[in-house]
């Protein structure tokens, strides 16, 4: 039923249907959120992209790329915000929170870029999987876009400022997030 405005007694304001139901669409996307996904507010950071990545393998899981990126690239850990399983290493479409997103810092996952703009803009994505030679999994993808659009929500993140690393302005050249990873069903998916 649609829901009535007090408005003047002969004429009551009717609320159109269509904008509750893209109201209730946006509170859903707050239902169920796990509470690692909502970060400290007293270091909260205003986020003003998504960067996708695949890993490049075909298992691991946050613990696993944490242990390569420190021995192998002297970072201080994993460089994503989150790690998304294929049912390997972790579960299949499991998200995983990494120290980055909990300490609201800067990532290292997209260099390169002006200003090092995306590490420190932009929320770094890792779907475990090769995607230049497979698609990630429906699990995967269903995860993906429930945290997507909890990003898009709560930082006003557009749906043009969504993008997979290849793609991202002043990015280096790579095949990242891979092929085979199906962008525009993604976007097709996602609020605008
Ligand atoms: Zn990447």
């Amino acid at each position: 039923m649609p829901e009535i405005v007090k408005g003047s007694v002969s004429e009551p304001i009717v609320v159109q249907p269509r904008i509750i139901e893209r109201e209730r669409t946006q509170e859903n996307v707050y239902k169920n959120i796990p509470r690692g996904w909502l970060p400290p507010p007293q270091v909260e950071k205003r986020w003003t992209a998504i960067v996708i990545h695949h890993s490049g393998t075909e298992t691991g899981n946050a613990a696993i790329f944490d242990k390569w990126h420190r021995e192998n690239r002297h970072w201080e850990g994993v460089g994503y915000d989150f790690v998304i399983g294929n049912g390997t290493d972790s579960g299949d479409g499991q998200v995983e929170v990494t120290f980055r997103w909990r300490r609201q810092i800067a990532g290292a996952h997209c260099g390169g870029t002006p200003g090092n703009w995306a590490n420190e803009d932009a929320v770094g994505i890792c779907l475990v999987g090769n995607f230049d030679y497979t698609v990630p999994t429906a699990r995967q993808m269903q995860s993906l876009v429930k945290l997507i659009s909890f990003l898009q929500k709560r930082y006003g993140i557009s749906k043009s400022r969504i993008y997979g690393h290849k793609n991202t302005p002043g990015a280096r050249v790579t095949e990242c997030p891979g092929k085979m990873f199906p962008m525009s069903k993604l976007k097709s998916m996602l609020a605008p």
